[in-house]
């Protein structure tokens, strides 16, 4: 499988700076073009907002010949979005959302009818938790919630009317990691379909349709924005039968993304190799670090060799990176990793969200999982002090100097 983008370099042009000369090019040239032609009128080398809810038709025997005809189901500056995010995962086509939980819904809106059963990771964002647990239940699905790095418990909950594997790879906030190639093969072989939610890992550290996943969920609020500026979504699919299966129910919902949304997501996107190459690097730094400071418990991070699923991360993981995420608990429970939380100083933000410029650092259990249930996230081993960071893009001794002032005064 070759680590190249090959998909949407569309040349406007037989030859000159217009055209696309070779089939394949590396990640960065990719992000930067992918999806993405010169505006047809003008020359603009952005792809313009096309703030318009309909498309004038040339006559009723051509209606949509150019691919549209109102916004909610296509719009051309949402379609140039969607096909870099598209080429950039390696799929047959790509659907962008107004947000990640848009995706994840309309994902079992599209799966799964009444009746049917789905095989869902223990620990993910605690919406995806709250959307089947509390939700979709009311529709007469049944979810049945197990550790995804167990295969063996996979294999055990999969019943007759069993539809979907939902795997989330790292999972959002353990960053344990499911095994994406053991999973598909499952899947393929009970006939299911393998959906994973890959915000975490982003295409620059993990394809997963690489991998056999059928369906590949992103919150492209995070990586893809990479700034703090927009909410969004994605769903990326094998095969172009998905595709059209997902564009479907989007259009039925109606939670398409916007052509304003894309436009900024179009910009930042463009650098998202580069910040995650420097987030990965400030992540490891981070690691170590908290793993020699005495007052700290537990660290978990992919690129540490005690992470206990270090050569599946090897394995799974592009480029020898492990992605801006992390966490850790301090010696002292609760209430010293609360007061931590509270005092540690700027750069650091105490918020939500993850993936942007800014380093932030967030108390699941009150605020992104909160959601969940307590004894299922007791389950996971998110305890109330439990802190999980997002590295951005400061430098690295910043934001471990202002992490050991906190974890000093502890
Ligand atoms: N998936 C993961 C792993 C997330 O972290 C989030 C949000 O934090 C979502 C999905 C949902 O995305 P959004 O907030 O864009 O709806």
């Amino acid at each position: 499988m070759s680590d190249k983008m090959s998909k949407n370099f569309r040349s406007a042009a037989e030859s000159g700076s217009g055209h696309w000369g070779s089939p394949e090019y590396g990640q960065h040239t990719g992000m930067v073009h992918a999806g993405v032609l010169p505006d047809p009128t003008t020359g603009a080398v952005l792809t313009p907002i096309y703030q318009s809810t309909t498309f004038i038709q040339e006559s009723i025997a051509k209606y949509c010949e150019k691919g549209f005809s109102y916004t909610r189901s296509a719009n051309p500056t949402t379609a140039a979005l969607e096909q870099r995010i598209c080429a950039a995962e390696n799929g047959a086509g790509a659907a962008a959302f107004t947000t990640g939980m848009a995706a994840c819904c309309t994902i079992v809106c599209s799966v799964m009818s009444a009746g049917d059963h789905a095989v869902v990771t223990n620990c993910s964002y605690g919406g995806t938790n709250r959307a089947m647990r509390v939700m979709f239940t009311r529709f007469n699905m049944e979810f049945t919630f197990v550790d995804m790095a167990n295969l063996d418990e996979v294999k055990a909950a999969i019943k007759p009317n069993t539809k979907m594997i939902f795997s989330e790879s790292p999972a959002n906030p353990t960053l344990v990691l499911a095994d994406l190639p053991a999973l598909s093969a499952l899947a393929k072989e009970k006939g299911l379909v393998h959906v994973s939610d890959s915000t975490f890992a982003t295409p620059v550290i993990c394809r997963p349709i690489d991998h056999g996943v059928d369906l590949v969920l992103q919150s492209t609020t995070k990586y893809y924005d990479g700034h703090n500026i927009t909410v969004g979504g994605a769903v990326i699919s094998a095969t172009k039968e998905w595709d059209e299966k997902i564009r479907f129910h989007q259009n039925v919902l109606g939670n398409s993304m916007s052509p304003q949304v894309a436009f900024y997501q179009l910009q930042t996107s463009k650098t998202m190799p580069l910040r995650i190459k420097h987030q990965s690097a400030n992540a490891q730094a981070i690691a170590e670090f908290l793993e020699s400071h005495p007052k700290v418990d537990t660290v978990r991070y992919p690129g540490l060799k005690s992470h206990p699923q270090k050569a599946l991360a090897d394995k799974q993981h592009r480029g020898g990176m492990h992605g801006g995420m992390l966490w850790f608990e301090v010696k002292g429970g609760t209430a010293a990793g609360q007061k931590l939380m509270d005092t540690v100083e700027k750069p650091w933000c105490l918020c939500e969200n993850l993936g942007a410029s800014e380093s932030i650092i967030t108390c699941p259990a009150v605020m992104t999982h909160a959601n969940m249930l307590a004894e299922d996230r007791a389950k996971v081993g998110i305890t109330d002090g439990f802190i999980r960071v997002s590295c951005g893009l400061e430098d690295a001794e910043d934001l471990i100097a202002t992490l050991k002032k906190a974890l000093d005064n502890l």
